[in-house]
């Protein structure tokens, strides 16, 4: 792959900084670092504009489960961009949604059967709540009008999303204008998940007739630096949110699709919640889509009339060519196998961290299915010394991006495990280098 003709890496990187506002990052460090220019990426490997090709260790924000360019995926989108690209959903429906609305039925965890289409994690989650607030209001518990989160909650940047998240560093300024929820002490201060557990489940029981939800991200919190925590807890949880009848939210944006050794987290705690979202590896990180699903109960508190339709919806909602890769995605999960292999892979990375483990410096590691983190410095999401792993991986060839002082690998499901293995001792050598060069 090259870069368009007469465009050097360095008209790309001036253009960029000029005109493009990128998320999370400083107008300085924007301006300051060098961006990676990429043109290509083919199964874990991006190409930059030099030639270099570099591992994808974090599957470009934990969506390219199937890894880059995945041949049958390619296809699909040409067919069906071939036959219809978009069509509004008012009104209109086509097979790809209809046929894909079907299959996800079916992979889902029971009872849900009911399919909402979006864009993007945010508005999956977004749709989940207003879904929520809206049934209790129109079916005679008005007053359910809050929320429960657990600490360090991450659930995508709309206000919505936001006003869930307990992570200040995201979202901070934006207090004023977040709905208030109702959230444990932080994980650090509760003295761990049993305490956080213990209080939410508290709440739920001191305050049944004010909470709509509880919202979770299902074993794993990705953004919260890939905090694991232990089924049961999840299962005691859904048994307090049914003894006082209220629903249960699973985010699974970034826990679906496999990443956990299931395809939902969800289902290794042997739980169905009310209403459950996907977006990250729903089309396999190929095309911005997500889903809200919902069991039949819900789906049923919103008949009787205009005055009890949901009312939220979105302009690119089911599009054609997002549905069609979508199916495609379930049929390579189905045919290739992919929960076998994240299965086969996870000891290995579980032994990786291990060793990590080992090295001086290194504060806590934890690994669940594909997914395994390392703490190399207590700045949090601010730290700079995941950073210099970052930049030491990079030399070795992997494109390692942290969450501050947490390090971590996320790849694509098809990994091979020779790479694999390389991915985790190219981790090691950057965390010793990094951590012994301290100043
Ligand atoms: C990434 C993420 C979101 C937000 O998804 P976007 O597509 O970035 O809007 C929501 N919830 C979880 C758990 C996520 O990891």
């Amino acid at each position: 792959m090259k870069l368009p003709a007469n465009l050097t890496r360095a008209d790309v990187v001036a253009l960029e900084r000029r005109h493009v506002w990128p998320p999370y990052t400083s107008s300085e460090r924007h301006e300051a670092t060098e961006p990676l220019v990429v043109v290509g990426a083919e199964g874990p490997w991006l190409e930059d504009a030099d030639g270099r090709q570099l591992l994808d260790a974090n599957s470009s924000w934990w969506t390219c489960t199937l890894g880059h360019g995945h041949p049958r995926l390619r296809a699909a989108l040409t067919r069906q961009a071939e036959a219809l690209m978009h069509v509004a959903a008012g009104g209109i429906t086509h097979a790809p949604i209809a046929l894909l609305a079907q299959e996800l039925a079916a992979v889902a965890p029971e009872g849900l059967e009911r399919v909402h289409f979006s864009d993007d994690g945010s508005t999956a989650v977004e749709v989940a709540i207003k879904v929520a607030f809206q049934y209790w209001q129109q079916n005679g518990r008005p007053r359910r009008t809050r929320f429960v989160t657990l600490s360090g909650a991450y659930h995508g940047d709309t206000i919505g999303a936001a006003s869930l998240a307990s992570l200040d560093e995201f979202h901070r300024v934006f207090h004023p204008i977040l709905f208030d929820v109702v959230r444990p002490p932080r994980l650090g201060e509760a003295g761990g998940w049993d305490r956080v557990f213990e209080e939410v489940i508290a709440q739920v029981r001191a305050r049944p007739d004010e909470i709509a939800a509880v919202v979770v991200e299902p074993l794993v919190q990705g953004a919260a630096g890939m905090q694991v925590y232990r089924p049961e807890l999840l299962r005691a949880l859904r048994e307090a949110t049914r003894e006082v009848d209220t629903f249960l939210i699973a985010d699974e944006v970034f826990s679906g699709y496999g990443r956990t050794g299931h395809m939902w987290a969800c289902e290794a705690a042997g739980v169905s919640p009310d209403l459950l979202c996907t977006a990250k590896g729903f089309t396999a990180g190929v095309l911005p889509m997500a889903a809200t699903l919902a069991t039949g109960r819900v789906y049923d508190g919103f008949r009787g009339g205009a005055g009890r339709a949901l009312m939220h919806g979105h302009t690119f909602c089911g599009n054609p060519l997002g549905a069609a890769v979508a199916r495609e995605v379930l049929a390579v999960y189905r045919d290739e196998r992919i929960l076998e292999r994240v299965r086969a892979a996870a000891p290995v990375i579980r032994a990786g961290f291990d060793e990590i483990a080992k090295l001086e410096g290194v504060r806590r590691v934890r690994t669940l299915g594909m997914i395994g983190a390392a703490d190399v410095g207590d700045g949090g999401y601010g730290g700079r010394m995941g950073w210099r792993v970052f930049e030491a991986a990079l030399e070795r060839g992997a494109f390692l991006r942290p969450l501050g002082d947490t390090v971590y690998v996320v790849p694509p499901l098809n990994l091979d495990p020779d790479l694999l293995t390389r991915l985790l001792d190219i981790l090691r050598d950057s965390v010793r280098q990094a951590l012994t060069s301290r100043d």
